[in-house]
């Protein structure tokens, strides 16, 4: 596995890989790496050949600089991971690689708008920017991404579609510990006591998936329902519990097509996500997450 810290070291490696009749594939992280995201490598590896990833604390998608400061680190525990998962090529640039003077920023309207989009601000045109410069520099034929964060894999999949990106999006099922909770890098913030509370997410969608497969329709009793599950999980603190059509993740009072329930919690100033993508089978409902 090689690890390099720039751009024209990525370009010169995948060069070669090409060159060697490879399929790129392409799986972007913030590091402290878990299961989840070892998880979207595996997936990679059924569209192609090479594997890259790249590790990089991107500091323009963090709204809040507390966040940013107190992101977990540890490199030489990712190396180990990556190597162990297949990874072919580590991308870790410093701040400097990657931004000088950016004046450039990319955004996709619409699906932005509700969820985390309406909690964070800037956060999405962060995101979506560093992964326009990442398809770039990496020029992978796919880049998989995971339901965890299903509101940028959504939009990640419409900006490569209208920026044209000849990149090939998968969205990989959400990977969770034991009791449920979804894996996540912030986890290893959480006290214990937080920490065994923080199921309560879980338990919130397991709960809402009940309801939808016995006939509730009503957003409104779905939301109230979940926001009991994690209101007696105190100390949550509820930033969203939201129900949105898929399509455009435009908030719903019904669910009756495919749509998507999404929930941000605090707990301390640990900020969790996690959702579920409802399909129908003519009036059946099923959930994943
Ligand atoms: P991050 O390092 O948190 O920015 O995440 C990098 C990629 O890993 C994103 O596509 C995330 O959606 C994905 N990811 C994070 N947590 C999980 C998880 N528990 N299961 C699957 N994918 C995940």
């Amino acid at each position: 596995m090689h690890i390099v810290k720039t751009i024209s070291e990525v370009r010169s490696h995948v060069a070669q890989a090409r060159g060697e009749g490879k399929r790129i594939g392409f799986v972007p992280t913030m590091g402290y790496l878990h299961r989840g995201h070892l998880s979207l490598v595996e997936e990679s590896k059924k569209y192609s050949e090479y594997q890259v990833m790249s590790i990089f604390v991107n500091r323009i998608q963090f709204n809040d600089p507390k966040d940013f400061s107190s992101y977990p680190i540890d490199l030489e525990r990712d190396f180990d991971l990556a190597r162990g998962a297949g990874v072919d090529l580590v991308f870790v640039p410093d701040e400097g690689e990657m931004y000088t003077d950016n004046l450039t920023h990319v955004d996709v309207d619409v699906l932005t708008e509700n969820l985390c989009g309406a909690s964070r601000p800037g956060h999405f045109r962060g995101v979506f920017t560093v992964v326009s410069k990442l398809f770039n520099i990496v020029q992978p034929d796919v880049s998989v991404f995971g339901q965890k964060d299903i509101q940028q894999a959504v939009s990640v999949e419409k900006m490569t579609e209208d920026l044209n990106f000849p990149v090939r999006i998968v969205i990989a099922p959400t990977v969770r510990e034991k009791d449920g909770l979804a894996m996540s890098s912030r986890n290893a913030r959480l006290s214990p006591d937080e920490r065994k509370r923080a199921v309560a997410l879980s338990r919130a969608l397991r709960r809402a998936e009940e309801m939808l497969v016995s006939g509730e329709r009503s957003a409104g009793s779905i939301v109230a329902a979940m926001t009991d599950i994690i209101n007696e999980s105190k100390p949550g603190k509820i930033d969203y519990i939201s129900i949105a059509r898929y399509s455009d993740l435009a908030l719903a009072d019904a669910v009756t097509e495919k749509s998507v329930i999404a929930l941000a919690v605090f707990y301390g100033a640990t900020r969790l996500i996690d959702n579920m993508i409802i399909t129908f089978e003519g009036e059946r409902a099923q959930c994943a997450y």
